[in-house]
């Protein structure tokens, strides 16, 4: 054997190692700092017995690592209960768990879009939660109608302008965009992206497809360039001059604005005089396999409470998924705004439809 085989044979061992391993990343949640938390009083958990928790509860997660650890980290200085957890991206982490199967170490697949936690739950890789604490915190719209999985962000997809050429009196709902006066001055995000399929998901449910079809269309009939790969890329071009309205995930916006306070993008609450604007989650559910469930339902029954619900909003710039927690000083300057109330599964059910229909619509 070569030289060069020799060592591509170690290089392939070595990687084996390290993602086969099956072990889940370790996080010692105790690494606790109170100084980074503001918050108001607690509602849900209580710092004394953890009846029916067997050790630590491990996390499949789709989220990054800054955005949960410091979750994970206050739970276990609240309860005493340690969090392990694996981060990936969410579709390989379904399909872990699938082929898993009862072997799985997940406790709880915690992950972004309703979309995924729909097909997880769809493929029986979920378990439902009976929890007053769950029912009491998060509204109804926000988790499945048969309790598999608790929204616990929210996301808000709405529209983005250019202060400079745009008067938001012009501005009013998604499907508006369609109409010629945004011909060339209108920037999106690649149809690929789960965001857009949930939106267009919704837009089916209440519009129609055949309606839904002709606002698609119309929006691909504006586009000033080819689609982008993130919302990040056109808010960019927006405030560059490139093209005047977008639709975005709110936190990109805030992202943006943490950066350069003076950019010249403002955010527009699409549909206030009709259903709402469009928006979508981030959420958890305890596996169907799950070892430690006591464990794990206390875990997400606490990140639904005012502290962390807080944080949500402090570490992504999210909207709590709990009405009562008001969020971060530049998520609560967007001020308040009616959200669509259609439960959100709708974003998982209508996905393939909605994916064929931006597809017939040549939006790519
Ligand atoms: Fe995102």
């Amino acid at each position: 054997m070569s030289r060069l085989y020799l060592n591509i044979l170690i290089f392939i061992l070595f990687i084996c190692l390290v993602a086969c391993s099956g072990e889940p990343e370790g996080t010692e949640s105790d690494q606790l700092n109170a100084n980074t938390l503001q918050s108001a009083p607690d509602q849900g958990a209580s710092q004394t017995a953890n009846p029916g928790v067997s050790g630590p509860v491990i996390v499949y997660s789709s989220r990054q690592e800054h955005l949960i650890k410091p979750l994970f980290d206050r739970f276990t200085a609240e309860t005493g209960i340690k969090v392990q957890y694996q981060t990936g991206e969410e579709g390989p982490l379904i399909a872990r768990l699938q082929a898993e199967g009862e072997q799985t170490f997940a406790d709880i697949l915690y992950t972004v879009d309703a979309g995924n936690l729909w097909s997880a739950a769809e493929k029986g890789l979920l378990a439902p939660i009976n929890s007053e604490i769950l029912e009491k915190n998060i509204p109804a719209h926000l988790q499945d109608p048969l309790n598999r999985w608790f929204g616990l962000s929210v996301r808000a997809r709405t529209i983005v302008y250019s202060m400079a050429r745009v008067n938001p009196s012009e501005l009013s709902t998604y499907s508006a965009l369609a109409e010629p006066k945004w011909e060339d001055r209108l920037c999106l995000r690649t149809s690929r992206k789960v965001y857009n399929m949930s939106l267009v998901a919704t837009m089916i449910e209440r519009l129609g497809e055949t309606e839904t079809q002709k606002v698609v269309e119309g929006w691909v009939n504006n586009l000033e360039t080819r689609v982008f790969s993130s919302d990040a890329l056109f808010i960019e071009a927006i405030a560059a001059g490139q093209c005047d309205v977008g639709l975005v995930n709110t936190y990109y916006l805030g992202q943006l604005l943490g950066e350069d306070p003076e950019l010249p993008v403002a955010l527009h609450w699409a549909n206030q005089n009709s259903s709402g604007v469009h928006v979508n989650i981030s959420g958890a559910g305890v596996t169907t396999y799950a070892k430690n469930r006591a464990g794990a339902v206390r875990l997400i029954e606490w990140l639904s409470t005012s502290e962390p619900q807080y944080l949500f909003s402090e570490l992504n710039l999210e909207f709590p998924a709990n009405p009562e927690v008001t969020p971060v000083a530049l998520v609560a300057s967007w001020g308040d705004f009616k959200q669509d109330k259609l439960n959100v599964e709708a974003a998982g059910r209508l996905q393939a439809k909605a994916a064929m229909l931006m597809d017939r619509a040549d939006y790519r």
